[in-house]
């Protein structure tokens, strides 16, 4: 009998809707740090410290100096949707890392998060939820900004849990997310710590840059990807139809045997997008042998609206209007840096 079987529909209450959520935005504990780092950069931090114990499964802290979030306004930060960085009605117009309003949440559904923060001129406060259970707003002490605190990550999804690789993997993938969101913003200081043990360690430090944008940048990335790509650079500044594309590209002589210091970025945002490797790959063709990749940190820069960053939670894929565009703006602007670099270099040796 059919009407005694049917399935019952029903509708999911929050807490499993933001389980759910969470396996989305929260793969890893770098996927955590992430969104964490990126709060804090849409909140105009000048000052990152990340911490984080046993690759992130026992403790990821991120503190900032950023504008903080008032007491009042601590159970909206936590539920669902909830953002200050859009109005929903110009999802073509993005200029934050954040516009989801999915992150805090997710975190709260699957770990022990502890949000503390001040707003200039108010007193601090805290709220605490776990296992997706939001509890009051409590007082707290803090000088400014924002310190965001995720215990036991997972502890509510031992499912998940099990499927993280070991704790120095995790912690290699937060190191890689700070580095490149450091990249990104080289006027803002990074610190990385891990806090396992008594003492904290520090396992990155970089101080923010001053001076103008590619001095800035290239500072950064001498710390980040080192020196030696640093003194072999080029500096790429070019501009097509409203693209803009800047960053450093390094010598066909400072290559690598394997495609992992390839640093792409999107309005600002880190992405790993096939077609802008492919891109990269082509613009090198002629100047490297099939084994060798190149290095290069490159950053294109559109109106908003040519590029939808709305693909994937993660919000590591975009796409663009005309990609043909970037393409072709990624090849013409290497080719025609390598080729004067090796012009240079040729006359060099003649004279
Ligand atoms: P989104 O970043 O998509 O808006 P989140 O869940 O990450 O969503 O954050 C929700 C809101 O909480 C943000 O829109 C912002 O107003 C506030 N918030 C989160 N982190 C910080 C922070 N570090 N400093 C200031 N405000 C924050
Ligand atoms: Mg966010």
């Amino acid at each position: 009998n059919i009407s005694e079987n049917h399935p019952v529909i029903r509708q999911l209450d929050e807490a499993a809707i933001n389980r759910i959520a969470a396996g989305e935005v929260v793969e890893r504990p770098a996927s955590a740090v992430k969104e964490l780092v990126e709060n804090a950069l849409d909140a105009g931090a000048r000052r990152i410290t990340v911490d984080c114990a046993d690759g992130g499964k026992r403790l990821i802290r991120v503190t900032d100096d950023g504008c903080g979030i008032a007491a009042d306004d601590l159970p909206l930060a936590l539920s669902r949707h909830a953002t200050s960085k859009i109005d929903g009605t110009d999802l073509l117009n993005i200029h934050t890392f954040g516009f989801r309003g999915e992150a805090l949440p997710s975190l709260g559904a699957v770990g022990r998060l502890t949000v503390t923060s001040r707003v200039a001129g108010q007193d601090a406060a805290e709220i605490l939820v776990e296992g997706g259970t939001v509890n009051a707003v409590r007082p707290a002490a803090l000088n400014s900004g924002t310190v965001v605190t995720l215990r036991e990550l997972f502890y509510a999804t031992p499912a998940r849990l099990k499927f993280l690789r070991t704790d120095r993997a995790e912690s290699q993938a937060i190191a890689d997310v700070v580095k490149r969101l450091s990249m990104a913003e080289p006027f803002v200081q990074f610190i990385l710590r891990d806090v396992s043990g008594d003492a904290p360690r520090e396992i990155f430090r970089a101080e923010g840059e001053t001076g103008d944008l590619f001095d800035a940048l290239h500072g950064r990335l001498s710390g980040v990807i080192g020196r030696e790509f640093a003194e072999n650079a080029l500096r790429i500044d070019a501009e097509r139809e409203g693209l803009h594309l800047t960053g450093y590209a390094a010598l066909p002589t400072y290559s690598r045997g394997a495609a992992v210091a390839q640093y792409l970025f999107v309005n600002g945002r880190p992405v790993r997008d096939k077609l802008l490797v492919g891109a990269l790959r082509a613009a090198y063709f002629d100047f490297l042998s099939r084994d060798r990749h190149p290095v290069a940190a490159l950053f294109l820069d559109c109106d908003p609206k040519l590029v939808d960053v709305n693909v994937h939670p993660a919000k590591s894929e975009v796409r663009f209007r005309d990609p043909g565009m970037a393409r072709g703006l990624i090849v013409s602007a290497l080719r025609h840096a390598l080729a004067e670099a090796g012009h240079r270099a040729s006359t060099t040796v003649a004279g």
